[in-house]
């Protein structure tokens, strides 16, 4: 490089982002310069002042490390459980094998609608449930625990997998195992399929309870074939997927299902360490009004006791009383036990995770970070993954999938689209479809998304409102096409980095010269009335005189009266300066505009 070389200051540590900024570089530019140097990191990783360092040098650059404050303020020791960034699902794993002790099984209920998922949940709990003994009326805390043969299981009492992918959007992992749910006489429908992709993207094992038995058009045959299509062979057929046959009006087989489910959980090994401070996940929870603040809180890890102090998100309190479903007061949770808790500051929401600290300053400080942390992320503009992300992500090594969610409105539609996108990619970065399905995108499919870091894929097919909004808030991209090719070749670029952003022009308005001035500092200026739409600073405009264009560039004054306004609307005047054009003259036309990011 003949240039001569610039020198950049960099801070201790660094985000690759606010790096890429700092050298001028694309942020995809910075991450392949990591790579080469062996350190896989994404857009908004933080690394330290050595490893920018060499991406700096790569690039050019003559280096000053910044100086750190001068004063460094030492953290108060905490003493967490486990580190803050473990998330819940992996922090069995951090636990020395001789400390974790099995524990029970978390159950989701899941399957079509009025395939008896409630029925079946009801007949569990009256004729099993744990804390009912002594004549204790059980109540809906959002979770119970059964016992079978000395052992236990939790029941999640809110069935279904929008409820169940929800709480994982969060971040929240409580289900060890679902239990679908099939009307004998109904055989699989379509929220059949979905439960089962929604527990498989989850990797959660599938009991399945072919219910209503009873009835005299009940076909349990007809559904183990059905569910032998779905990849989910029985095991009389040679698979390995157990189904019980069950009816949860008569009672029958609901016995087996719950000894199946600790089969399962048995294979699964299910563990946790009951000897440290708990953490775990809020199944729900309420303000009562003459108890306040109540949660219902799933141990995961360790045991809560009262009077421990806990953190939720930006909530801390400490536990003033435990109760069980029964209403009973409990002094103790164990792993996999759900316990109603008063004491909090405010109302969590569920999905959440919480955690115990060993004193109130770690509490205030960890619960003052994490709102530091979310405040950060709002302006983040975008949390989830995007097509555009891909090819960076996959080059930094975050990805090797791209996780798809497919909707059609046919059936017919689905096939060929999933075969083809099936096919892309190569051994680095291949296409996965977890969920295909026909209609709407819906607000379950964008949760899915989340959950899974995966693209909504529509087929000739809209998003609802509500799926819709969801989307922009959470960051999820949906892409619409009518075309198969388009979408294919879509696809196809974006996996080899080849996917150019699409921008599409917004007109916001139209206004009409009417006079011009000149202004000393500005040049000339134009007075303007707004006919149309409104004109905002900062948009692009392009001048049309004779319907022809003149100049185009951007509006950088925007004046009423002696006033700078952000924008003005239709039906007012107003002087506007546009870049360094200064031939305004009356009659001309401003066309206003933006360019919208559309693909
Ligand atoms: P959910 O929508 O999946 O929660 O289904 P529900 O539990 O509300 O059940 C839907 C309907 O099926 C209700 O009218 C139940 O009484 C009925 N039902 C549920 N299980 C059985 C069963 O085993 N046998 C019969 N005959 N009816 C059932």
């Amino acid at each position: 490089m003949a240039e001569k070389s610039k020198v950049v200051s960099i801070p201790d540590k660094v985000t690759v982002k606010d790096l890429a900024a700092l050298l001028e570089a694309s942020p995809i530019e910075v991450m392949k310069l990591l790579i080469s140097s062996g350190v896989m990191a994404n857009i908004n990783q933080t690394i330290d002042y050595d490893t920018a360092a060499i991406v700096a040098t790569d690039l050019g650059f003559e280096i000053q490390q910044e100086l750190p404050p001068a004063v460094e303020e030492a953290p108060a020791p905490s003493v967490p459980t486990i580190p803050e960034e473990v998330p819940l699902r992996d922090i069995y794993a951090q636990e020395a094998p001789e400390d974790l002790k099995p524990r029970p099984p978390v159950v989701t209920v899941m399957g079509h609608v009025n395939h008896g998922k409630t029925s079946v949940l009801d007949y569990i709990r009256h004729t099993n449930v744990v804390a009912g003994e002594a004549g204790g009326i059980t109540q809906h805390i959002g979770a119970y625990q059964v016992e079978r043969n000395g052992k236990k299981i939790t029941f999640i009492d809110t069935p279904g997998h929008e409820a169940f992918t929800a709480m994982r959007a969060r971040g929240a992992q409580v289900t060890d195992i679902a239990v679908l749910i099939i009307a004998a006489d109904d055989g699989v429908m379509p929220q059949t399929n979905e439960a089962i992709d929604h527990a498989r993207a989850a990797n959660v094992p599938i009991v399945v309870a072919i219910n209503k038995i009873d009835k005299a058009s009940a076909d349990p045959e007809r559904v183990k074939k059905q569910l032998a299509d779905l990849g989910l062979t029985v095991e009389e057929w040679g698979g390995n997927t157990i189904a019980v046959p069950v009816s949860a009006k008569l009672g029958t087989g609901v016995d087996t299902l719950l000894e199946m489910i600790l089969l399962v959980a048995e294979m699964s090994d299910l563990r946790a360490n009951p000897d440290r401070g708990a953490m775990g996940t809020v199944i729900e929870a309420e303000l009562d009004k003459s108890r306040g603040s109540t949660a219902t809180l799933l141990v995961q890890n360790g045991t809560l006791r009262v009077s421990d102090r806990i953190v939720i998100g930006e909530i801390h309190g400490r536990i003033r009383a435990m109760f069980n479903e029964a209403g009973k007061r409990i002094k103790t949770a164990a792993p996999s036990t759900p316990a109603v808790v008063l004491g909090l500051s405010d109302v969590p929401q569920a999905g959440e995770t919480f955690k115990v600290v060993s004193d109130e300053k770690s509490a205030r400080a960890l619960a003052a970070e994490r709102a530091e942390q979310r405040r950060a992320q709002e302006q983040r503009p975008v949390r989830a993954l995007s097509l555009d992300d891909i090819y960076a992500q996959m080059q930094a090594g975050t990805i090797k999938e791209l996780n798809i969610i497919l909707k059609s409105d046919v059936q017919g539609g689905l096939e060929p689209v999933a075969n083809s996108l099936e096919k892309l990619g190569d051994e680095d970065l291949r296409v996965r479809i977890i969920h295909q399905g026909t209609g709407n995108i819906t607000e379950s499919d964008v949760s899915l998304a989340i959950a899974s870091q995966a693209i909504v894929v529509g087929f000739n097919v809209q998003a609802g409102p509500a799926a819709r909004s969801m989307a922009e808030t959470e960051g999820v991209q949906i892409r619409h096409y009518q075309v198969i090719y388009k979408l294919i070749e879509d696809i196809d670029k974006a996996l080899k980095g080849l996917l150019e952003p699409v921008y599409e022009e917004v007109v916001m308005g139209h206004a009409e010269v009417r006079a011009t001035f000149r202004i000393s500092k500005l040049g000339k200026v134009a007075g303007v009335y707004v006919e149309d739409g409104t004109v905002k600073r900062n948009a692009q405009a392009r001048l049309l005189r004779d319907n022809e264009e003149v100049y185009d560039g951007t509006i950088t004054s925007l004046k009423r009266f002696t006033e700078d306004v952000p924008e003005v609307s239709a039906g007012l005047e107003c002087g506007i300066g546009l870049g360094n054009f200064h031939d305004f003259e009356e009659g001309d036309i401003l066309e206003v505009y933006t360019k919208e990011r559309v693909g």
